[in-house]
């Protein structure tokens, strides 16, 4: 539970990928404190993004001029203020409550234009933020409202995608994930539609929403589906609820990756006195078959997952080498960028340029790409990259 968001007050996100809200973020080439790092570093250095919904991560403007055009009302009416709210609503430390948020965010996204609009922004966003290869994931089930089909709202995105990576000034590529709720029936409907869509830039599935009630084993059939068609997904586990959700998305449904998973922690024990952490069994399991975690350091914050960045469980997954890769999760929501979460953790541990080429390698090392496309993107882009700025 917290009271202020994370990153402090006041927090308004401009119409464009920006350093994050935040007083103290120092925009320019000064070195974060106790870190080897600036925030310009850091914008600067190629990036992998696998957790990012496309309904988190609206422009403030945007939700206000689609809003505007259908008669959809919003709490504020400029999108300094509209930015704020949507911040401040999800700081209320319960996963039910944010997700509220989205509601609005939705509401503006039932058109195929406001559905390619949309799509184009985050990528143009991403690219601006220095990210070079990102999974994007939403569920077509919420995009119905007005009569779209959902092969129209899959194609409408994707096209959104394309069109928003070929005119950013940095490249990038953006995958999809097609999302199922897990409180909702379509799930093997879902997961049809992605393998249908595999080879159009539809790289992967998820099932997402509130956890308490509706465990991953009530969609087993589509992940059944699923494996028998050689396909990847992730499940959203271990965020608002605990170990027997991790455990089920792994043992009982096979997912290559879990969403958030922070929750692994509940299974590691940690001396008081210092001393080597004790792992649980399935905590052992993740960390031995490499199963990565996409934690996503301010929205746990805002959910009450974590305590704070400073109290968050990623140091303790990063010293045991856990495969931890770093996320935004919903950038509206939290205010935040992959770059502002990546600033966050260097004012918190210190962490600066081999940590971020680390969780970067740990990103592409999990992407649902191909191998060979996986391993240029790391021989060719990220380790040049970092190179230069080797010490
Ligand atoms: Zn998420």
């Amino acid at each position: 539970m917290v009271a202020a968001s994370p990153a402090g007050a006041p927090r308004t996100r401009p119409p464009a990928a920006a350093p994050p809200p935040g007083a103290a973020r120092p925009a320019d080439g000064a070195p974060i404190a106790g870190a080897d790092v600036s925030y310009a570093d850091i914008v600067a250095a190629p990036k992998v993004l696998l957790h990012d919904h496309l309904d988190g991560g609206l422009r403030p403007a945007t939700v206000l001029e689609l809003a505007d055009a259908i008669g959809h009302p919003l709490p504020a009416a400029d999108p300094a203020a509209l930015g704020s709210w949507f911040v401040a609503a999800a700081d209320s430390g319960s996963l039910e409550r944010y997700l509220e948020t989205f509601a609005h965010t939705v509401a503006v996204m039932q058109t195929e234009e406001s559905l390619y609009r949309v799509a184009a922004e985050c990528a143009a966003d991403l690219a601006a933020d220095g990210v070079v290869y990102a999974e994007v994931r939403y569920a077509p089930e919420l995009h119905l409202e007005t009569g779209l089909r959902l092969e129209e709202v899959v194609e409408a995105v994707l096209a959104g995608f394309a069109a928003g990576a070929a005119g950013a000034d940095r490249p990038v590529r953006v995958g999809t994930l097609l999302t199922a709720m897990r409180h909702a029936a379509r799930s093997q409907e879902i997961a049809e539609l992605a393998v249908r869509y595999r080879d159009a830039g539809v790289v992967g599935f998820d099932i997402a929403g509130a956890e308490a009630g509706f465990p991953p084993t009530r969609h087993l059939d589509a992940f059944e589906y699923l494996q028998r068609e050689n396909f990847h997904f992730t499940i959203h586990a271990g965020e608002g609820f605990g170990l027997p959700s991790i455990w089920q998305a792994i043992q009982w449904c096979g997912a290559d990756r879990l969403g958030h998973g922070v929750r692994i922690v509940d299974d590691i024990a940690v001396p008081a006195e210092g001393g080597v952490p004790a792992l649980g069994r399935l905590a052992g399991y993740v960390r031995d078959k490499r199963i990565p975690l996409e934690l996503c350091p301010s929205s746990n914050v805002q959910t009450g997952a974590a305590g704070s960045i400073a109290a968050h469980p990623i140091k303790l997954l990063h010293d045991l080498r856990f495969r931890v890769t770093v996320n935004t999760d919903n950038r509206l929501m939290g205010g935040t960028t992959l770059s502002g979460e990546f600033a966050l953790l260097a004012e918190a541990f210190g962490w600066g340029w081999s940590e971020l080429r680390w969780f970067t390698i740990n990103a592409l090392k999990s992407a649902f790409l191909p191998f060979d496309e996986r391993l240029a993107l790391i021989d060719e882009v990220v380790k040049p990259a970092y190179a230069r700025r080797a010490h």
